[in-house]
């Protein structure tokens, strides 16, 4: 028996919809008995997409962050049910009874991720199945991951060690979203933003773009030396957050330049004239 998990490469992700799509396709409209009851075509969305922008102007990131349920070992949602109306099979999915689950509210408020839907209408909690109808069926993964063009998710049986998300995992490269909630999740990214320090270098006797000066960054433990782009700009992605760091940018001919930065959230310095 396998035991499912996915996970998703922030890195890849392009931002498509693709998955949220395929999500719909396969369950708005769609009745899956002892699985799930169809999606309604407004208001819910099993596969989420999280669009988080980072940076002030002119400097600032689009990153796309899916999020499905997680198909958590500590799910809060299974404790809040009665009689067993929502739980965890063997695979480690978990389901909502789309029949037991009736009038079951309090469930909705149980997820600290918020993936849980109440659906009016039915007066039935509702959430990603992880397409477990389409697996019992032998499918060897849900629409979602089927579709997603550019290989953002991962999908398979955390057991086997061989599987692309076991060696994802032992890679050490995957982390949960929301660690302190302590939920065990079963899906895990790669590649989440943290913060980044940028800014533009200009000289300033010839008004012109500072390329290829170098810019260190010390502080937190790390030491780092690039070099400014054609266009005078440097970037220190993945910094870690509410750290404080020295910038010193040198340049031959040129006073050098030093700054300090504090990644509360990302720093745009601006335009520093040497
Ligand atoms: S993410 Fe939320 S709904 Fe999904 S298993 Fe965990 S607690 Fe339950
Ligand atoms: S299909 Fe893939 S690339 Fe497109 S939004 Fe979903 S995860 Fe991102």
């Amino acid at each position: 028996m396998a035991r499912y998990g996915m996970v998703i490469d922030i890195t890849k992700c392009s931002g498509c919809y693709d998955c949220f799509l395929a999500c719909k396709d396969e369950h708005c409209g769609h009745d899956y008995p002892g699985y799930s009851a169809a999606q309604p075509m407004t208001g819910q969305f099993w596969m989420n997409i999280i669009e988080k922008e980072r940076g002030q102007y002119p400097k600032v990131k689009l990153t796309y962050i899916p999020v499905p349920c997680r198909h958590c070992e500590n799910a809060p949602c299974v404790s809040s049910a009665r009689d067993g109306a929502v739980y965890r099979r063997p695979d480690g999915i978990i389901i909502i009874d789309p029949e037991k689950a009736k009038g079951h509210r309090q469930v909705v408020s149980s997820c600290p991720y918020g993936v849980i839907y109440w659906n009016e209408q039915k007066s039935l909690p509702q959430k990603c199945s992880l397409c477990a109808h389409l697996l019992d069926e032998g499918w060897k993964e849900p629409r979602c991951v089927e579709v997603c063009p550019t290989g953002a998710l991962a999908f398979g049986d955390l057991d086997d060690p061989d599987s692309e998300v076991s060696r994802l995992i032992a890679s050490g490269a995957t982390e949960s979203l929301h660690p302190e909630y302590g939920l065990k999740e079963s899906v895990t990214y790669i590649g989440l933003p943290k913060t980044f320090v940028a800014g533009t270098v200009v000289f300033g006797d010839t008004d012109e773009c500072a390329g290829g000066v170098a810019v260190t960054l010390t502080g937190n433990g790390k030491k780092m030396t690039i070099k400014t782009n054609f266009f005078g700009d440097f970037e220190f992605e993945n910094l870690d957050k509410n750290e404080d760091y020295i910038i010193e940018i040198e340049a031959k001919g040129y006073k050098p330049q030093e700054m300090s930065a504090k990644t509360k959230t990302d720093v745009y310095l601006g335009i520093i004239t040497l």
